[in-house]
């Protein structure tokens, strides 16, 4: 009896202790498969992995194991199961919740990703909402005409209008001696402004590179440990507005302060292994996107913006300050054909036109020099739907931001805080 007794206190205890842990640890179970299949994909796909900072012995056994596709998407599928089975833990708090839609809809964008390894093609909305959890809405060439036709008015003159915008364009560069300090500047701008709103922690720091060669403009590669290394392509003119863009989208607020919470509340805090590692193709690059180029507005009023250049970044460049407010009426009529650039794209990976045709698109629709339309090209082949993520996912977290905490400077910085520590999808933002 007593015996008995014992025996039944002792399981009465171990259910407790289950309760209290068993969820969490099998999350943390489920977490760590999820690190591993993302670095087995990335030994198929160079691109894939954009950053990892858990234990480098899981990146070099995914490497020597070199598993099939087959065999990794049988392994998320079993994934997927476990994931349905266990549900979040009974008593989840919100983030909770979030994590465990976020982890699964994460591994079905991972088997995408594996089906188009595989050879299996995917129309160009197919594969945005496969891998990124959303699709563009259409936008018609007589949209992006109206547009041209306000920007005819606005840059008279002889010649077609690409030639007479990229003139414009041309008065407006950086040159090349001045890049540092003009973003220099921005930076300490960009991250006074944030440190102001966002605690960071101690020791976040990021490093600045310039390199050739690459498909895209700017690049953050976060390594871990509050440091990112951001990388500026310099193949092609570098226009002033890109300096705040820059500096603001790949380091504060946008990827740099991104990554840095997410390591410091979710990693280091809660322990939860899967943000240590980030799949480029999946739907966490919407968000990481979306924010990036929407944190410009947020730490940036337009008037904020308009003095800042004049008084700081125009001449730093040693460019006519007097002529920032023309310059940015044009730039906010141009912004409008940022979704010409996702029309070429659907179109050629549709299949619909090849890609001197996706070329003439950006040259016809979105006013971009021949050598900036065939970088974007490559950036299509390279990248594929992703080109949804800058416009879209800023489109996504502008309308998400603007309804939580309308106009107000403070709310907006808090909640966008909010956005960029926590697990959420394009999906969870539009509901
Ligand atoms: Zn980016």
């Amino acid at each position: 009896m007593r015996r008995q007794h014992r025996a039944a206190a002792w399981l009465a205890a171990a259910c407790l202790l289950v309760a209290a842990h068993g969820p969490a640890a099998a999350m943390s179970d489920l977490a760590e498969r999820y690190v591993k299949l993302v670095l087995a994909v990335g030994v198929h796909d160079a691109d894939y992995v954009d950053a990892y900072y858990g234990p480098p012995e899981w990146r070099a056994a995914a490497a020597e194991e070199r598993r099939t596709i087959a065999d990794l998407d049988a392994d998320a599928a079993g994934l997927l199961e476990a994931l349905a089975a266990r549900g979040p833990p009974p008593g989840a708090d919100e983030l909770e919740q979030l994590r465990h839609r976020y982890l699964t809809t994460q591994v079905e964008s991972l088997r995408a990703r594996l089906a188009m390894l595989g050879g299996e093609r995917f129309t160009f909305d197919a594969e945005s909402a496969a891998l990124y959890d959303a699709v563009a809405p259409v936008h018609t060439e007589q949209e992006f005409r109206d547009v041209l036709q306000q920007l005819e008015s606005r840059l008279p003159g002889a010649g077609p209008l690409l030639g007479r915008y990229q003139a414009f364009r041309d008065r407006f560069e950086i040159p090349k001696d001045r890049l540092g300090a003009v973003f220099a500047a921005a930076i300490d701008a960009c991250r006074a402004r944030t440190v102001e709103r966002i605690a960071l922690p101690a020791g976040e720091s990021f490093t600045l590179e310039y390199v050739t060669g690459k498909s895209w403009s700017g690049y953050n590669w976060y390594q871990g440990n509050y440091r990112s290394l951001i990388q500026i392509n310099t193949d092609l003119p570098i226009y002033v507005d890109r300096a705040i863009d820059l500096a603001c989208h790949e380091g504060y607020p946008g990827h740099h302060v991104y990554n840095v919470l997410l390591e410091q509340h979710l990693v280091r805090e809660r322990g939860w292994q899967e943000y240590t590692v980030y799949p480029l193709f999946s739907p966490q690059s919407l968000i990481a996107e979306g924010t990036a180029n929407y944190g410009i507005e947020v730490a940036f009023s337009d008037d904020e913006r308009r003095r800042f250049e004049r008084d700081v970044l125009f001449p730093a460049a040693g460019l006519d300050a007097s002529q920032v407010d023309e310059f940015y009426e044009v730039m906010a009529l141009a912004e409008k054909l940022s979704y010409a650039g996702n029309e070429a794209a659907r179109r050629y990976r549709n299949g619909e036109i090849d890609a001197g045709g996706a070329a003439k698109w950006h040259e016809d629709y979105a006013l971009m020099s021949p050598e900036r339309a065939a970088q974007r090209v490559r950036f299509i082949d390279q990248y594929g739907a992703y080109v949804i993520n800058y416009n879209l996912g800023k489109d996504v977290v502008a309308r998400y931001l603007e309804r939580r905490a309308g106009a107000d400077p403070a709310a907006r910085w808090s909640e966008f805080a909010r956005l960029i520590s926590s697990p959420r999808l394009p999906s969870g933002l539009t509901q």
